[in-house]
């Protein structure tokens, strides 16, 4: 057992956010225990989501994904960085959009939008562009935002680790934007609040304290869920983590332990 309690507090758990790649998902396949680890959450009746910041497929692709590896979810259960960016251009009342990433994670994005290619729009979105960069389309993007519309970003990370090995991020695109145009991107995806409010509706919650977050990226998904107010749980091998950090946890096992004895403590 290698849970180490940083800290201690009354709440008792009653929900779970969890990380996708570098904690269930190691380099394209399965974590080894990640399978177990949520079918004993299930058991548990311990509501849980994961929150992933890719915007890279669509949500039927990763479900699908993930299902051929062996995890069983409903649609509630996994939480994309385009869904989470769909439920703030909603409360935002943005209508038009032009749309700067991968066609496929387009479906999640635009059930109640309209997208057009040129301006006038209410917002350009930006979400992963690596395979699908077009110069006209960024040269159209930057005319919509200096016409007013919004720029809004799934994600700004600079760089992201898969399990394995770290990749430039989306944050690559979402800087140039802003520097070409002066403005500054609404951020929708973690580290930024509304991935964390998007998760916590989905689990029926509005409180977030007795949730606990679990990711491998203390700097980004942990210190944005903290700042949000939940529970920060580090799942990896680091040895020093920042005092903010709630709970350190190395494997499955010693998850499945801190959340079991949270949820009844
Ligand atoms: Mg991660």
């Amino acid at each position: 057992m290698d849970v180490n309690s940083l800290q201690t507090n009354n709440l008792s758990l009653n929900s779970v956010v969890l990380d996708l790649d570098g904690v269930l998902w190691i380099g394209g396949s399965l974590g080894q225990g990640a399978a177990a680890f949520l079918d004993l959450l299930k058991r548990e009746g311990l509501p849980f989501c994961i929150l992933t910041n890719d915007c890279s497929v669509s949500k039927v692709d990763r479900y699908n994904s993930l299902t051929r590896a062996g995890l069983t979810l409903n649609d509630e259960q996994l939480l994309t960085a385009p869904e989470v960016t769909r439920d703030w251009l909603r409360d935002a009342g943005v209508r038009t959009i032009m749309y700067l990433g991968a066609p496929r994670a387009l479906t999640d994005l635009t059930k109640e939008l309209r997208v057009r290619e040129v301006a006038p729009v209410d917002a350009v979105v930006v979400g992963d562009l690596f395979a699908h960069f077009d110069r006209g389309a960024i040269d159209r993007a930057v005319k919509a935002i200096s016409q007013g519309a919004i720029l809004v970003a799934m994600q700004r990370n600079q760089r992201w680790f898969d399990g394995i090995e770290w990749h430039v991020d989306n944050g690559f695109w979402v800087a140039g934007l802003e520097y070409v145009t002066g403005r500054q991107a609404v951020v929708t995806g973690k580290p930024y609040s509304p991935a964390y409010k998007s998760a916590l509706t989905r689990l029926g919650l509005t409180v977030p304290s007795n949730t606990f977050f679990v990711s491998d990226d203390i700097m980004s998904d942990l210190r944005g869920a903290k700042n949000f107010g939940l529970k920060a749980v580090y799942f990896g091998s680091q040895s020093t983590v920042p005092p903010w950090v709630d709970y350190v946890v190395g494997d499955f096992s010693s998850l499945a332990s801190l959340l079991i004895g949270e949820k009844h403590g």
